[in-house]
């Protein structure tokens, strides 16, 4: 049987960034993923916040400078302007620095930097389960490895199969491309456009994207259906190629290691429960968890080092958005209380909880 000291599954931004930390730590590292091409179909909004932005989110400057590097060449438009859009139409707008970037260019661009770093690359390769030190593969076969690292999505198939199950509600969501709008502002529709959750509108490079997720019933209406109302009533051209998916929101669990199984990104619920956003989360998480894979194996370093360093970068910020998130969620039902509710906490409010932070006027950012 072939073996390696980590074994990463999963290569979306979590798994790439948790394979190339290994990799630079001295680890033998394979990198599996059952996707054909990597970062393809987009189940994304794609929009990553600057690195100054996430620097005012989590307080691990070092972590972020190393860990949150978004690949030039797959940047498609950068935007400056957030605006939050009541059901009732009115819109809150504050400054917030971000990139567009091309998922399908993102994963593959962070995969390769993982290869460059001494990772080896395999996919189409599909993980049916971990036991013990064997991760077994789609055909049959199985690889040895010292560590695992789940970094296989919100449905994580490692976590299954380990019993690691963290509590969380699943968005329901789609995406699409449509033409237009090109500015430097990105919208976020609140209300009966997504039911739960948010509709929203990113530019790109010469189209935009567009999607919604829903936690709450849509009154049977599909999400196809929520998501071409929602075009229509922004004037925007037809939906193309709509892929469906999954966020997981939910407090970040306490421990993200299970025997030899650490997990990290979307498989870790490490999702900003406020904004939706997993991508810097993801990648943060990963490289923590390859770090802390390759310590074990080269120094003996405990795997429980890993829940120290991602607890202290992540987690009280995580868990303060899946709270605020937990009560905004008893406004989120009623479009009247919603838009009341917005006005009263304003912009600055709603820009206080993009940034995982308590609306100022409820109470401060404690
Ligand atoms: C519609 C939508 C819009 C979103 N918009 C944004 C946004 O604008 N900004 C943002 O920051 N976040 C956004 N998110 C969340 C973001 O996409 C995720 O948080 C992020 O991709 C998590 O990265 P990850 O590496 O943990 O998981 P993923 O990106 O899901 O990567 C997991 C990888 O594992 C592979 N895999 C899965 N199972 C197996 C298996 N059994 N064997 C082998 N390989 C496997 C998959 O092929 C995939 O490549 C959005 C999510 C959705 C669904």
């Amino acid at each position: 049987m072939e073996s390696y000291d980590v074994v990463v599954v999963g290569a979306g931004p979590a798994g790439s960034l948790a394979a190339r930390a290994a990799a630079e730590g001295g680890a033998t590292t394979l990198l599996l993923d059952h996707r054909p091409e990597l970062g393809h179909p987009v189940q994304c909004g794609e929009f990553v916040p600057a690195a100054t932005e996430l620097a005012d989110l989590f307080g691990c400057p070092g972590l972020i400078a190393t860990a949150f590097e978004i690949p030039a060449e797959t940047v498609l438009r950068e935007t400056r302007w957030m605006t939050c859009v009541s059901p009732y139409g009115h819109r809150f707008r504050f400054p917030l620095s971000g990139y567009s970037v091309s998922r399908r260019a993102f994963d593959k661009a962070l995969a390769y930097r993982a290869e460059g770093a001494g990772a080896e690359l395999r996919h189409p390769v599909g993980v049916t389960g971990v036991r013990e030190d064997e991760v077994r593969l789609a055909r049959g076969a199985s690889i040895r490895a010292r560590v695992v690292v789940g970094a296989d999505g919100p449905l994580s198939t490692v976590g299954r199969s380990v019993g690691f199950a963290p509590v969380r509600t699943m968005f329901r969501m789609i995406t699409a491309t449509v033409d237009g709008p090109l500015t430097d502002e990105i919208d976020l529709h609140f209300g009966h456009a997504a039911p739960g959750g948010y509709a929203w509108k990113f530019p790109r490079a010469h189209d935009a994207n567009v999607g919604l997720g829903v936690t709450r019933s849509s009154d049977g209406r599909s999400l196809d259906l929520l998501l071409n109302d929602f075009v229509a009533a922004q004037g925007l051209g037809p939906a193309r190629d709509p892929t469906h998916w999954w966020v997981p929101v939910g407090p970040p669990p306490d421990s993200l290691v299970r025997g030899r199984a650490l997990f990290a990104g979307d498989a870790a619920n490490l999702v900003m429960a406020t904004n939706g956003g997993g991508i810097p989360t993801a990648m943060m998480s990963g490289w923590l968890a390859g770090e802390a894979a390759a310590r074990h194996v080269r120094d003996g370093r405990p795997l429980s080092d890993y829940d120290l360093a991602w607890r202290s970068a992540l987690f009280t910020p995580l868990r303060r958005a899946a709270r605020i998130q937990r009560f905004g969620d008893h406004f989120a039902g009623f479009d009247p209380l919603l838009a009341l509710g917005m006005r009263y906490i304003g912009a600055s409010g709603l820009d206080d909880m993009m940034r995982l932070r308590w609306p100022s006027r409820l109470g401060g950012h404690a």
